[in-house]
């Protein structure tokens, strides 16, 4: 199976009752891009931008950003890369813009929250974005949106960017749904974007208030209440819906992902081939009752006890 998939992989996921859905890398360097592109990525959904900014005593300069970011672009061979703009907290230290002490730093000055409160620093990562969106398909996405007052607030400051950079018309903008705020009112964002990107890992910490990697907690996606806010996106959100976390890799997840509204989904690239075949195995006049089903179960074990392959699959 994944000898098939390999050789596949190039080609487009579609589903067996004929929905595409678009299969695309996480990047978080310019290794993991052209990883992607050999992995038959059809666009970079998720670059994790943080790796650029990490570990050092100042910001990188525009040049610097834009040569990187171009790189990265130029690996994924013409396909659209979606840049997330600096998503640290509290518990990544930036020594030029620091969060102030916080006792909880994943509810505290992350995400967007710190790009707003280091205007300077984030109106120059816009620039670089804009700067290579004039000649790439580029797309750009806010993580850790709550409010509408934060995706209002970065909108304008990058309609600043694109003047500064001339001009961007191929540039799409979205931002990820990683809190549950942003999940409960996806409608009220969609003014100010073209597309969602859910965050699972993030979703999943705040909706079963979970902290992420704490083994002994184990929070998975599947959990009915974390379906719920996807459904709700799915049917809401009014742009198209991707979901960039763990969960869009799960091969008994994406089905039921699929059924409810998703159509991109952003993995590691080494899982791209087998995301592309999971795809291509639904059949969405079972998936979409399951989905249904799923989203009223009592937890994650019995939605994983519906999701068994015979139940989805055409086989
Ligand atoms: C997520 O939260 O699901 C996500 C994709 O972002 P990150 O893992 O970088 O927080
Ligand atoms: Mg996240």
């Amino acid at each position: 199976r994944t000898n098939r998939a390999a050789t596949r992989a190039g080609q487009p996921a579609v589903t067996a009752d004929g929905v595409t859905v678009l299969v695309a890398a996480n990047v978080g360097s310019v290794a993991d891009a052209r990883a992607a592109a050999a992995h038959g990525a059809d666009l970079a959904g998720l670059v994790r931008t943080e790796f650029l900014f990490l570990d050092r005593d100042a910001a990188p300069s525009i040049d610097e950003q834009i040569a990187v970011y171009r790189e990265i672009g130029e690996a994924l061979g013409g396909r659209r890369i979606t840049l997330r703009t600096l998503d640290v907290g509290g518990d990544k230290p930036l020594r030029y813009a620091p969060a102030p002490a916080e006792r909880n730093p994943f509810l505290g000055v992350r995400g967007i929250r710190r790009s707003l409160a280091y205007p300077g620093l984030f109106a120059d990562q816009l620039v670089a974005i804009a700067r290579v969106a004039r000649d790439m398909p580029v797309s750009v996405m806010f993580p850790m949106v709550s409010t509408v007052a934060e995706v209002i607030a970065a909108r304008r400051m990058l309609d600043e960017a694109i003047g500064r950079a001339g001009h961007a018309e191929g540039l799409r903008v979205g931002i990820m749904i990683e809190v549950p705020a942003a999940a409960l009112r996806s409608a009220a964002f969609t003014p100010y974007i073209d597309f969602v990107s859910v965050g699972t890992n993030d979703l999943t910490q705040y909706t079963l208030a979970a902290e992420r990697g704490n083994a002994a907690l184990s929070a998975d996606g599947l959990d009915p209440a974390v379906l719920r806010l996807i459904q709700l996106v799915g049917t809401q959100a009014g742009v198209p819906v991707a979901v960039c976390g763990e969960l869009a890799a799960d091969e008994a997840a994406v089905p039921l992902l699929t059924a409810l509204g998703v159509r991109e989904l952003s993995v590691a690239p080494p899982a791209v081939p087998l995301v592309k075949e999971a795809v291509r195995g639904i059949r969405l006049e079972l998936a979409g009752p399951l989905a249904e089903q799923a989203c009223g179960l009592a937890d994650a074990n019995a939605v994983r006890a519906l999701l068994k392959p015979g139940n989805v699959h055409s086989g």
